[in-house]
């Protein structure tokens, strides 16, 4: 595996893949990686012929309150992974690498998708991912990039901003990976304490609530949203930030299901020190 520090070695090292005739797949990555990064590095290696992956914890994409300085690494752990995995190229690019002017003059907004859920919990932050990711594409150059669908809002905004913009990128959506007992792969798991760790099956079990009252016959997203709502309430270590029942396509809200609908319910929540995130798609019956 080659390791690029910069911005040149990682495109020049990718055009010339390209130019063996070798297509190219993408795994963007904030590091601190878990079994849910490999997956997305497994499907990379379905989709193209070379793997190529990126670990940069974008400040862009952090509030001044939240967790940046904090947040989880380890380059030398990730880079083995990455490599037992079969990655040929990695971009580790330092935050003057990727931004030597200082702050950014130029954003990319994704409007409507970027609104409410996260957005409306972290007002820049889809601002921030969505200059990051489109940097990164114009960095790799045409590829197969592959998104989980953990942070689902992400992944719409990423489709987006891809098809609005022309970029030569498919993006490809990846299942979520979870752990034995439901809760969902992240790296700000490792901030639970044992008890949290216990408490946070909660999100998981919250949305299994919501699709046993949509299998059950309840057609009220207000409804389905109370029985989420209502399981994070029974959990004292969790505290809700939102439960919210949205079209799996648009992620328009829908306030009324219609039968057949493909639907995605979506929580977030804080349990102890990290903001936990978790989504269900769930079929409702004809
Ligand atoms: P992050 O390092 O948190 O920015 O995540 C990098 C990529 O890994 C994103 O596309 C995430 O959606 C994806 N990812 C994170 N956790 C999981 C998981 N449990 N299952 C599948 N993909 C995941």
């Amino acid at each position: 595996m080659e390791v690029h520090p910069t911005i040149a070695a990682f495109r020049a090292a990718l055009e010339t893949e390209r130019a063996a005739s070798r297509t190219v797949g993408f795994v963007p990555t904030m590091g601190f990686l878990h079994e849910g990064h490999l997956s997305l590095v497994a499907r990379a290696a379905v989709e193209a012929d070379v793997v190529a992956a990126s670990i940069f914890v974008n400040p862009l994409q952090f509030a001044p309150d939240e967790d940046l300085a904090a947040y989880p690494r380890d380059l030398d752990r990730d880079l083995s992974m990455l490599d037992a995995a079969g990655v040929g190229h990695v971009l580790v690019p330092s935050v003057d690498e990727m931004y030597p002017g200082g702050p950014v003059l130029t954003c990319v907004t994704v409007a409507e998708l970027s609104d409410g859920m996260e957005g409306a919990s972290r007002p820049s932050h889809f601002a921030g991912v969505a200059t990051v990711v489109t940097k990164l594409f114009a960095i790799t150059g045409p590829c197969v990039a592959c998104f989980g669908e953990k942070d689902y809002q992400q992944l719409a905004v990423v489709r987006r901003l891809v098809a609005d913009l022309s970029l030569p990128v498919r993006v490809v959506g990846c299942a979520i990976v979870r752990e034995p007992d439901g809760l969902a792969l992240s790296s700000r798991n490792v901030y639970l304490t044992d008890d949290e760790r216990v408490a946070a099956t909660v999100l998981h079990r919250a949305l299994e609530a919501g699709a046993d009252a949509v299998a059950a016959g309840e057609r009220s997203s207000a409804v389905v949203q109370e029985a989420m709502v209502a399981t994070v309430a029974g959990e004292p270590l969790a505290s809700l930030d939102y439960a919210e029942v949205r079209d799996a396509a648009t992620l328009a809200t829908v306030p009324l299901v219609p039968d057949g609908a493909e639907l995605r319910l979506l929580v977030a929540a804080r349990v102890g020190r990290p903001r936990l995130l978790d989504n269900l798609a769930v079929r409702v019956p004809d």
